[in-house]
This record gives structure tokens, C-alpha cells and sequence, in this order.
């Protein structure tokens, strides 16, 4: 396709608004769509937008499509999309699971020129309001191509992935979805499950204390369980048997832990030592995933 001039987002929340005020003044014709007019209005107010609606007909002319509503949208839309597209569009989305969009497109009889997308960066809050321009600063982002993929489309749309201050990493649909299950809706899950037991705590007077007591450290172990509920429950159910397999394992790694922890006070404490030292291996002070492969 080449040179992209224009770039529509549909769905201007939490993930599209932070791509727009990130491409605001980058020379694009930048065009809005949503569910709701007070939405739209908000864009256009803050100037993210030049053109915005309701209406999804407005995309016609754009080079890249980027769908970006919760994931139970996502196949709907890029459906109508694919309607009303021009031919040569790049039409991408940024759901967190990528194998039931991949198999919709790739067995579908008429070509749709799409590249899954998912952007390894996000916070518990939702909507245009909680959007910044540098929610995408040196996070990974996974494309998944299609079949109607052609090399030229990958590098159209890493071009405005790299505006967007990330990087593109290429995935398989399938093997994303496990991977996301290990580090990021298996953590979702047992976010949520630490918050209620300690919440719930049947002896309740150590429940009640436990709660005014709990500090940083809970407070980032249960930082996800504040994630937006119809991001969570949207994950945690399409991506439900990868979820599960996660789950077992933990319980897996946590019995292994426990046996030693019981028996084996020198091997417990060797095993704290090293995953201390790997872990704080992982992250530069900054934030940033610097974990390099080693196989
Ligand atoms: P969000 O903040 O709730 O935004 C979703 C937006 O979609 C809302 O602004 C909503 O519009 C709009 N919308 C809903 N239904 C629509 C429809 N039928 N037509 C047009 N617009 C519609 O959610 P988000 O966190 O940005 O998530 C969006 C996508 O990003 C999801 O697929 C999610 O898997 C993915 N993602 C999220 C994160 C994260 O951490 N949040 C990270 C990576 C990827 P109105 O405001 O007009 O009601």
C-alpha cells in the first residue's frame, strides 16, 4: 500500500485514545468513530479527531483501521468494516486475544486485508479520559498476520506502531493467547482471588485488620483485580481453557514451594535467593521488560 495518510480508530477509549493523542499533530487526517456522541464530542473537543460520528461509514477513506473496542466487538465490527473499507486499507485491532479473531479472518471467503494486533501496554482504568499519548513508550506489540497479510502491509503498519513509541514483536494467533494467559490473565485471575480471600477472610477481626494494614505490597499484588470488569471478564471467559492449564500449573509451582518450605528450610532458601536476583534481572529501573533470551 505505501504512504499512509489518514488512520481511523473505532472505539476512542482507553487503548484508541491514547493512540490518537499520541498521533495528534503527526501530519495524519485522524477520524474518530464510538459509541457514543459524548465520546466523539470529547475527541473533537480536545482535538484528536478531524472528522468523528456514531456511524462507522465514516472509515471509507482511511489507509490504516484500527479497531480498538472491548474483544467481544471486535469480529462484529471489523465484519462491517470490511464492508465499507477502501480495497488497499490496512485493517488491524488491539484485542488481548488474538486466536478466535485470526481463525475468523483467515477462513473467511472474501479477502480481508487484517493484521492482528495487541499492545502490551494498558492500566486498570478505562475510557477516552484515563487515554495518554505515552501509554505505548517501549511497550511490545504483537502482530499476528493473515493469511491476505503481504509484507508491505506489516511494514505500513509498523511504521505508525513505531510513532506510537513501540515495538512489534510477530506471533503465532494460538501461542499468543497461551502466553498472555501465563503473565498476564493468570496474574488477572489470581489478583482477583488474593483481593476476596483477604476481603472475605472467614476468621473476620484478622480479615478487617488485614485490610486497614495492607500496604504497597498488597496493593500491587491486587492492582489487577481493579482492571476494567468487561476487560476482565471478556478475558478471562473467551481465554478461559488456556487460563485454566495456567492455573493448574501454578498450583503445580506453589506445591513444590510449599513441600520445600515444609521440609527443606536450606533448599527454600537457596530458591528465594534465585528467583529474587532473576526477577530483578527482568526490569530495568525504569519499568522496561529487559529479560533477554537465553536458549
Ligand atoms: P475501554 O477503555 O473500555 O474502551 C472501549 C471503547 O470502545 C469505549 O470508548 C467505547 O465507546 C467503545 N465501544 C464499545 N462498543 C463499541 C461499538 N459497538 N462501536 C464503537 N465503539 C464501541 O477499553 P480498552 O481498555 O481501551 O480496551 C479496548 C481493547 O483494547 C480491547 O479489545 C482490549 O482487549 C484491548 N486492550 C486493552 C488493554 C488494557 O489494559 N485496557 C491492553 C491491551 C489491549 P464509548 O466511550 O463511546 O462508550
Amino acid at each position: 500500500m505505501g504512504k499512509c495518510t489518514s488512520i481511523a480508530v473505532i472505539g476512542l477509549g482507553l487503548i484508541g485514545g491514547s493512540i490518537l493523542k499520541k498521533l495528534q499533530n503527526t501530519g495524519y487526517n485522524l477520524i474518530g468513530v464510538s459509541r457514543s456522541q459524548k465520546t466523539i464530542d470529547k475527541a473533537t473537543e480536545e482535538g484528536l479527531i478531524s472528522t468523528g460520528s456514531t456511524d462507522i461509514s465514516v472509515i471509507k477513506d482511511a489507509d490504516i483501521v484500527f479497531i480498538c473496542t472491548p474483544i467481544n466487538k471486535t469480529i462484529p465490527i471489523l465484519i462491517e468494516v470490511a464492508k465499507i473499507a477502501k480495497k488497499d486499507a490496512i485493517i488491524t485491532d488491539v484485542a488481548s486475544l488474538k486466536g478466535l479473531i485470526m481463525d475468523f479472518v483467515n477462513t473467511s471467503h472474501d479477502p480481508i486485508r487484517f493484521i492482528g494486533g495487541h499492545p502490551m501496554a494498558g492500566t486498570e482504568q478505562s475510557g477516552i479520559d484515563a487515554s495518554f499519548p505515552e501509554l505505548f513508550k517501549g511497550a511490545k506489540w504483537v502482530l499476528t498476520p493473515s493469511n491476505w497479510t503481504t509484507e508491505d502491509d506489516i511494514k505500513t503498519l509498523e511504521t505508525v506502531i513505531n510513532q506510537l513509541e513501540a515495538r512489534t514483536v510477530l506471533a503465532e494467533p494460538q501461542q499468543h493467547d497461551k502466553a498472555v494467559a501465563l503473565i498476564s490473565h493468570m496474574p488477572l485471575f489470581i489478583s482477583q482471588s488474593i483481593y476476596s480471600l483477604v476481603k472475605n477472610y472467614p476468621d473476620r477481626d484478622t480479615g478487617e485488620l488485614a485490610m486497614q494494614l495492607a500496604a504497597s505490597g498488597f496493593r500491587d499484588m491486587t492492582r489487577l483485580a481493579a482492571t476494567n470488569p468487561e476487560l476482565a471478564s471478556d478475558m478471562l471467559i473467551e481465554n478461559r481453557t488456556n487460563v485454566l492449564n495456567t492455573v493448574r500449573e501454578l498450583v503445580k509451582e506453589a506445591s513444590l514451594l510449599e513441600k520445600q518450605l515444609a521440609e527443606n528450610e536450606e533448599k527454600f532458601t537457596e530458591n528465594c535467593e534465585d528467583i529474587a536476583s532473576s526477577r530483578k534481572n527482568m526490569y530495568s529501573p525504569d519499568g522496561r521488560n529487559i529479560y533477554k533470551k537465553i536458549r
